[in-house]
């Protein structure tokens, strides 16, 4: 039996807790047994004086356990379960990418992905973009879905991880977000909850990233790798940029459009196409359906030559409730904004993004993202064919074109693009796009 007090003055202290300290904690977290006032305590202590890698297992798995975790053995699945988690950016689709082409490979993913957080768009967003498409559905059809497609991407239930839910709640609230090792056991308490083999997870660098520097961004995905080993999961971590918005859109209905396009090939950009290579690869190869990174990449390119990919995507969405049609027809299913205008160049050279941040602030003062969590989303508006860092541009050429409800939205997006962009004589020089990978 222990006090929580106790264990908190611990950790005050600079101590290392025991994992019977750890569970009977989260334990307490779970069932309200210790105090909001104690959470946050401790979320304090161990912001300044951090948790050792056995500390931050003990924390991962405590936190795992205070809910349902699935188990996908009893279905004999024919393929490993993996999935790809990003710490969140603009214009990143590749979870509506990855997910079928993995399934088009011989991999199931259960992805259970979550909603926009301050300027980053979120996966579940995009596909409530979709009419019609269940992003709750009962246990029993997403293992359904899961078995029959290959993928499911759905929304965070209650059951998974609620100690996470209620110290994530606590934490934003307290000043205590920043922490690598809270950060570490948040993530990966949730992912591990969904019972995967294998999990690649995407680290952003830049300044459209939740973590504030390179050196916080390796930190992190250091930490995920080895506490995701640790807890029995193969995990890999790639640091990818996010200097600029990943895709040339953002905003919810046209990262859906984006996707399909890129799934069918109608428009696979560069950068884009480079990630999520790069994270499917790895995640083939962890999963043992590749023997090397070439051979992963030689099946990724072919399922999406063949069309396997998209068909998965097109039969995930009709599975979960969405239109069957949604590949051949989406200007039948997706909204499109009444206003679509341009941002033009205020001057001519080399178009440079100051602030990644800023591109997705832009959409949610169009109303594509939340300024509470309460807020609804307007699914219609956002941005296209950003240009990309140092594109050289002429005076008055768009740097992106504006999708908006109103001309009076229109008009302030336009001047919050202009500002974003640093419009310079020099060229520059480019950022890679794949900065490191790191495994265990
Ligand atoms: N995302 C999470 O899920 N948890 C954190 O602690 C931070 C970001």
């Amino acid at each position: 039996m222990f006090l929580t007090q106790e264990i908190i003055r611990k950790k005050r202290d600079k101590g290392v807790l025991s994992a019977e300290e750890i569970e009977f904690f989260v334990r307490g977290i779970t069932d309200g047994s210790v105090s909001e006032g104690q959470v946050a305590a401790l979320g304090m202590a161990v912001f300044f004086n951090d948790m050792n890698m056995d500390e931050r297992v003990a924390f991962t798995l405590a936190m795992r356990d205070s809910g349902q975790v699935l188990d996908w053995r009893s279905l004999n699945l024919p393929g490993p379960v993996v999935d790809k988690h990003s710490t969140g950016g603009v214009g990143d689709v590749v979870s509506l990418l990855l997910g079928p082409m993995i399934a088009a490979c011989g991999g199931f993913v259960p992805m259970i992905s979550g909603r926009g957080l301050g300027h980053t768009g979120g996966t579940l967003d995009k596909f409530d973009a979709i009419p019609g498409y269940c992003t709750v559905p009962d246990n029993e059809l997403f293992r359904k879905v899961v078995q029959e497609v290959g993928v499911a991407i759905i929304g965070q239930t209650a059951q998974l991880a609620p100690a996470d839910k209620r110290f994530y709640s606590i934490r934003d609230v307290t000043a205590t977000v920043e922490s690598v090792a809270m950060i570490t056991g948040s993530i990966l308490s949730k992912k591990l909850s969904a019972g995967l083999d294998a999990l690649v997870m995407d680290v952003k660098v830049g300044t459209g990233a939740f973590m504030p520097t390179y050196d916080k961004s390796v930190e992190l995905a250091e930490s995920i790798v080895a506490v995701g080993n640790g807890a029995g999961m193969q995990t890999s971590a790639i640091l990818t940029d996010m200097n600029e918005s990943l895709a040339p859109y953002a905003g919810n209905a046209l990262e859906v459009r984006g996707a399909m396009d890129y799934l069918t090939g109608r428009s696979r950009p560069a950068r884009l196409h480079e990630v999520t290579l790069a994270l499917c690869a790895e995640m083939l190869v962890l999963g043992g359906l590749a023997a090397t990174d070439e051979e992963a990449r030689a099946r990724l390119e072919a399922v999406l030559a063949s069309g396997a990919a998209a068909e998965r995507f097109a039969r995930m969405v009709s599975a979960l409730g969405g239109p069957a049609d949604l590949l051949e027809n989406p200007d039948l299913h997706l909204e499109r904004a009444p206003f679509v205008v341009p941002a033009p160049a205020l001057s001519a050279g080399f178009a440079h993004v100051r602030d990644c941040r800023s591109i997705g602030l832009a959409v949610v003062s169009l109303g594509g993202g939340r300024r509470r969590p309460t807020d609804a989303i307007d699914f219609a508006v956002g941005l296209s064919e950003l240009v990309g860092l140092g594109e050289q541009v002429a005076a008055g050429q768009p740097l992106a074109m504006v999708h908006a409800r109103t001309e009076a939205a229109a008009r302030q997006a336009v001047k919050e693009i202009q500002a974003a962009y640093e419009i310079s004589a020099l060229a520059l020089t480019p950022k890679p796009v794949i900065y490191r990978t790191i495994r265990p």
